[in-house]
Parts: structure tokens; C-alpha cells; sequence
């Protein structure tokens, strides 16, 4: 069945260059729900990948000549229609993405937010006059924007991602070629229709689809792309990050995580309990600052897990299009396997199934919501990110023993911890290795906030008024001869 759309023209088979759409629909994006084809997208390479920069670069030569105010009006036209348009961009992502239909409106507003934010802050980048060293020499320092900013995006925020890197450089006056996951290009593309109503002009930004590997590859080596961003896993991260040396462009990485997530013996356990339940099961534990290690003191373990269960078993498993449904499925059967690999492991290494712990009976791309418990190190849980509904639980004694538990493994991007002791909340916030602490709150992502990783999660941030400068250089005017 088509899609319910109440503007079917935002459903595209063709990629967005220089303000055109081109190519030919082969590949199908396909429904994780049902198996169904939603719409076919070009499959592009290094040659059109090529092509997209030379647009992108002959755009920037006059957009980044806008004022900062022309710039904003457009920017807020397009924070404007994906308002406006959020039943629809909300029914193509969960379409292509799976994510329950309310979750997908959420991430819209969320994404939205990034284009109003940027639009705001494109007339705030303000320069610097320094003191002299001598007399008859005045020094000014001015930004210019970083020239054309390539972007490479993930499945999991099919609208934010984009919009997250991509509002800050158009704000300061880049350009944009852009390569969305392969599974969920079409929210991607109609945010590119958007944005071409709202009047961006044509090569500000460019939306291809197609071979990862090769369109990554021409990107991070044309000398013409100064910036390459990319949010995915931390493989692919290093080896754009290896590839971008060839050209030596600034890169923003935001790659995996490890999140802990520590519940102290004075934390408030209902509140911990809500965290908890929007940290992990929020997207189907499919987000990079999910919490994937629970770590719970002693004295108030069993009551925390007793809690959680209880909440977990509430969550309602199915196609997100569907009335209450809070669980939709995993991105592929691809995703369930290595769920189930995660979970077998732990029971075999002396885990308990407290809830879950199986596949579910809707079809291969689902899995029951999940919590275990009597988890230890050793197991692959803890060592790497789960990407699932699985929420491992571990007991812990002492402050020390648990940052140490919470820091020792590469990744550094989100981490949450309850308590109410003030002491403990700076020492624990300032002692873990992460990017991003949530104390008291399982929600660390918002507009205004700088969003990104330390360690193996990646370099730069993303979001607030950080989030522009990795876009924009610095050029020194030494005046001499005063
Ligand atoms: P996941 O395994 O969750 O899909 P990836 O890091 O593989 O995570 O994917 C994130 C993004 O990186 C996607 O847009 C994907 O197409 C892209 N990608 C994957 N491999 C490469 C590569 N070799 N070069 C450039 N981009 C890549």
C-alpha cells in the first residue's frame, strides 16, 4: 500500500544535485516492519559524488557572499515547512526507519530544531579586534566559512543527523554534498525538497545515494571538500578519518558509544527508573549515547531492577505505524542476530533473563524488550555497543570501583548517572571520560547544548553555539604601516 501522505510529492526516487532532481530509482528502501518496498533511489559512485562537489563549490562562491541575515530567513523557511510538515516527514521515516510513529515526529521537532537554532545564530558570528603589539599595527581576526562541508549519516536519526551537521555550515555560509544512510535516504530527500521550497539556492545542498565506500572515498580526498562529518561506527570513522589526511580536511566524527549508566544508593529509584527507560529503549536501543551498562550500587539493585522490569514488560512490541506501540522493529534481521549473539553470550556466562531475552514472534526484524541481570566484564555486552533492546545490569560497592568500571574501555561519548550528594555529583561528573554526563536525566541531546565524544567516540561537536565553529576559520588581518 502507498504511503498516507498528505503531500505524496515529498516521496522522492531521485537524488537532489544543484537543485535538480536526477537519476534513476534502483535500489529499494525497504519497510523493516514488513519487508515492503517503500521506493527506489539511484545508486551513484565516485563520478557523480565528484560532480556534486563541483555544484556544491561553484554555489559557495556566491552563498557564502549572502549576509548572514539572507542566509537566516532561509534557513528559518525551511525550519518553517518541516514544521509544517512533520505528519508526513514523520510517516517516511517510520516507513523506512521503523521507529514508532511518535518517536519519528519527535525526532522531526528535534531536527527541526537544529535548522531554527542555526538560523538564530548565522548573525551571531562575530570576529575579534586583539590588542596590538605595536603601535602602528592593528590585529583583526574574521571567520569565513571552512568551503564545501561533506556529510555522512546513519540510519538511526534519519532527519537529525542531517540537519545537525548540515544547518550550522549552510548558516555560516558553506556548501553541502551529503550521503544519508542506505537504508533511510527518502527522509533525507524530502528534507532536501524542503529546503528547495523554502529558496536555498541550488548547490547549497546536495542529497546523492549509492555506494558508500567509493562516494566516501572521492569526498575525503577531493581537495575541494574542506570539511568531512560523519556520524557512524567508529571502523568507518577511522578510515575516513585515515582517508582525510590526504587532503588534511577538518573532521567531525561522532562515532559509537559505551554508555554507563550509574544508579547510586541515594539516587531517587523512580526517577533512575524513567531515565533509564528513555536512555535505553528509546529508538529500540538503537542510539549512540544509549545507556548500555547499568550499573546499580548494592543496597538499592534489587529494588531498581524490580522497578525496571515491571516498566519494561509494559513496552508494547510492533509496526510503529500502530496505535501504542512504544517498541518498533530492529533495522534489519541483521540487527536481531546480533542482539541474540550479545544475549547468548551473557546467559552462558552466568547472566539472568529478568524480562525478554528472545526474539520476538512478530518476524525477524523484531526482538523482546530486555533486561539481565547478574552481569559481569567479561561478556561481550559490556565490552561492546549492543544497538538493541537489551539492558545488561551489574552491582557495584564503591564510587572508585564503578568510574573506574564506567572508564575502562575506548569509548567516551554519553554517560548518566542518578544521585543527589553534591560532592559525589561533581567528582563523578568531572572523573568520567565521556563527552556528555546526564546527571539525574536519561536526555542529553537538544539544540542548544554541545553534543559530541571523547576518546574512540569521535572529535568535534555538534549542536549549540560550538556547533557552528567547526565550519567556519579563522583568517588573521595583521595591519601594518599605521
Ligand atoms: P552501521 O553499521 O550502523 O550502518 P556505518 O558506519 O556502516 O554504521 O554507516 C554509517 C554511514 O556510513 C552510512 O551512511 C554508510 O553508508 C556509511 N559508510 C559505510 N561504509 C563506508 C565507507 N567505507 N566509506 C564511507 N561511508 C561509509
Amino acid at each position: 500500500a502507498p504511503l498516507a501522505l498528505k503531500d505524496p510529492s515529498l516521496l522522492k526516487s531521485q537524488c537532489y544535485v544543484n537543485g535538480e532532481w536526477i537519476g534513476k530509482g534502483v535500489d529499494p528502501i525497504i519497510n523493516p516492519a514488513t519487508g515492503q518496498t517503500i521506493a527506489l533511489v539511484p545508486r551513484f559512485g565516485a563520478k557523480e559524488a565528484a560532480e556534486a562537489v563541483e555544484h556544491a563549490d561553484r554555489a559557495f562562491k556566491l552563498w557564502s557572499k549572502k549576509t548572514a541575515k539572507e542566509r537566516s530567513n532561509i534557513l528559518r523557511k525551511w525550519f518553517d515547512l518541516m514544521i509544517a510538515n512533520t505528519d508526513d516527514l514523520a510517516t517516511i521515516m517510520t516507513a523506512e526507519q521503523g521507529k514508532p510513529l511518535a518517536e519519528a515526529k519527535g525526532e522531526i521537532a528535534y531536527a527541526a530544531s537544529f535548522v531554527e537554532f542555526f538560523s538564530e545564530e548565522a548573525r551571531r558570528v562575530n570576529g575579534e579586534v586583539i590588542p596590538t603589539h605595536r603601535p602602528d599595527h592593528r590585529i583583526i581576526v574574521q571567520k569565513q566559512p571552512i568551503g564545501v562541508c561533506a556529510a555522512i549519516t546513519p540510519w538511526n536519526f534519519p532527519a537529525a543527523m542531517i540537519t545537525r551537521k548540515c544547518s550550522p555550515a549552510i548558516a555560516v555560509g558553506c556548501t553541502t554534498v551529503v550521503k544519508p544512510a542506505p537504508e533511510t535516504p527518502l527522509t533525507a530527500l524530502a528534507l532536501a525538497e524542503l529546503a528547495h521550497r523554502a529558496g536555498l539556492p541550488a548547490g547549497v545542498l546536495n542529497i546523492i545515494t549509492g555506494d558508500a565506500a567509493p562516494i566516501g572515498k572521492t569526498w575525503c580526498e577531493h581537495p575541494t571538500v574542506r570539511f568531512i562529518g560523519f556520524t557512524g561506527s567508529t571502523p568507518v570513522g577511522k578510515l575516513l578519518m585515515a582517508q582525510a589526511a590526504s587532503t588534511v580536511k577538518r573532521v567531525g566524527l561522532e562515532l559509537g558509544g559505551n554508555a554507563p549508566f550509574i544508579v547510586f544508593d541515594d539516587a531517587d529509584i523512580d526517577a533512575a527508573v524513567e531515565g533509564a527507560m528513555a536512555s535505553k529503549y528509546r529508538n529500540m536501543g538503537q542510539t549512540c549515547v544509549c545507556a548500555n551498562r547499568l550499573y546499580v550500587h548494592e543496597t538499592v539493585h534489587d529494588e531498581f531492577v524490580a522497578k525496571f522490569t515491571a516498566k519494561v514488560r509494559e513496552l508494547k512490541v510492533g509496526n510503529g505505524f500502530d496505535v501504542g506501540v512504544t517498541q518498533g522493529p530492529l533495522i534489519k534481521a541483521a540487527a536481531v542476530d546480533k542482539v541474540v549473539r550479545h544475549v547468548e553470550d551473557a546467559l552462558a556466562k552466568g547472566a539472568k533473563v529478568e524480562t525478554g531475552g528472545k526474539r520476538s514472534a512478530l518476524g525477524q526484524t523484531f526482538y523482546e524488550p530486555t533486561v539481565l541481570s547478574g552481569v559481569t566484564k567479561d561478556m561481550i555486552v559490556t565490552q561492546e555497543e549492543t544497538f538493541g533492546p537489551v539492558a545488561p545490569v551489574y552491582k557495584f560497592k564503591t564510587e572508585d570501583e564503578v568510574i573506574h568500571l564506567a572508564n575502562d574501555q575506548p569509548f567516551g561519548l554519553a554517560s548518566y548517572f542518578y544521585g543527589r550528594d553534591i560532592g559525589r555529583i561533581f567528582r563523578v561528573a568531572e572523573a568520567l571520560e565521556f563527552g556528555m554526563v546526564g546527571i539525574n536525566t536519561g536526555m542529553v541531546g537538544v539544540d542548544v547544548a554541545p553534543f559530541g565524544g571523547v576518546k574512540e567516540s569521535g572529535l568535534g561537536r555538534e549542536g549549540s553555539h560550538h556547533g557552528v565553529e567547526e565550519f567556519l576559520e579563522l583568517k588573521l588581518m595583521m595591519l601594518g604601516g599605521i
